[in-house]
């Protein structure tokens, strides 16, 4: 639940309020917004005495939140959050790029695409060290030395970096390399691995798994949170449906519901949602359009011989086109790269 205080409450009067609290044995959060500040209850209700909080004169209401995720949810925190990964901000003001290769290659190769990216508008440099490859004879990544390069990159760049983890023992390496975690599609709900990003505090890419509801979705976001990490930023890259024409249907009402129930920034993935590089550029529009708030975009210097989603890469002339047939509607939207 939360307890939305009255707009003239006094910090002493909300303290008493978190005091009360948290002697029960629950959690607070709390959230100070221009004109009212909310306190969010975490934790087992009943061990609280709710109607004598709620006849002390500065709390205005108390409002329960029946959803099972609450961290995550706009009730509890009516702002949008904008997580900060290195020097770029991921919120309402600003469209955030991702781009870079599936998978880190070779150093020489993810130099070359950092630059490309970088000169083109990216502020993240995506790329790949351990890959989930639906195949186990398919490429599985450079691992940590992959991990090495995306630090190289970055500190010749001055580009953030993001790699998926797919293990505690992929965590505890890339936490020494890179900006921000990757949580892929198919680790979504493993609970675990959420509890170890959540534990190492550094901003989380959480992506919607292949069969995902939104409700599921968020109560993955709410393990990375509720494990002490608040900077969670949502991937929606495509939903799997009876449509084969493309690799997955990109379910752009997603956005909107998460606009409506998470404060959490989202971030649309044209690329894995339709493994078609010609649906790239329209449906990057359409997600700047609807309110994303960051597109990652897979970019490879030779689509034709990489090493993983060729199909769906851009070459470098392709992002700039892209890049460019993008930026109105991103003024359009408020916004700024
Ligand atoms: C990726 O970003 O390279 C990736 C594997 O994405 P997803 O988890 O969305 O399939
Ligand atoms: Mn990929």
């Amino acid at each position: 639940m939360i307890i939305v205080m009255k707009e003239n409450a006094t910090s002493d009067s909300v303290e008493k309020i978190v005091k009360a609290i948290e002697s029960a044995g629950l959690k607070t959060h709390l959230s100070k917004g221009e004109e009212v500040t909310i306190i969010g209850v975490i934790g087992d209700k009943s061990r609280l005495d709710t109607c004598a909080i709620e006849a002390d004169p500065s709390v205005s209401k108390i409002v329960p939140i029946t959803e099972s995720y609450k961290l995550a949810n706009k009730k509890l925190h009516p702002e949008p959050t904008i997580v900060k990964v290195k020097n770029t901000l991921i919120g309402p003001d600003t469209m955030t790029i991702m781009s870079g290769p599936c998978a880190v290659e070779t150093e020489e190769q993810l130099m070359c695409i950092a630059k490309a990216v970088k000169k083109a508008g990216a502020t993240i440099l995506r790329g790949g060290a351990y890959k989930p490859r639906t195949s186990p004879y398919s490429f599985q990544g450079l691992e940590e030395e992959g991990l090495k390069y995306m630090k190289t990159a970055s500190e010749e760049t001055g580009l953030a970096t993001i790699c998926e983890v797919t293990s505690a023992h992929a965590v505890e390496s890339a936490v020494k390399y890179v900006s921000m975690l990757q949580v892929g599609a198919r680790n979504m709900q493993n609970f675990e691995l959420l509890k170890e990003v959540g534990k190492t505090g550094l901003p989380v890419l959480l992506k919607r798994g292949l069969s995902a509801t939104i409700d599921e979705w968020l109560n993955a976001a709410e393990y990375i949170m509720a494990s002490g990490n608040p900077n969670v930023a949502l991937c929606e890259r495509g939903i799997r449906t009876y449509e084969t024409s493309t690799r997955n249907t990109l379910d752009l009402s997603a956005v909107c519901v998460l606009k409506e129930r998470t404060h959490l920034p989202v971030i649309v993935d044209p690329s894995h949602a339709t493994g078609v590089r010609s649906y790239v550029e329209p449906l990057a529009k359409a997600a700047v359009a609807c309110g994303a708030d960051g597109l990652m975009i897979e970019v490879h210097n030779d689509p034709a011989h990489a090493l993983s989603d060729g199909p769906q890469s851009l070459n470098f002339e392709q992002f700039d086109s892209v890049m460019e047939h993008i930026r109105p509607y991103i003024e359009l939207a408020g916004r700024t790269l």
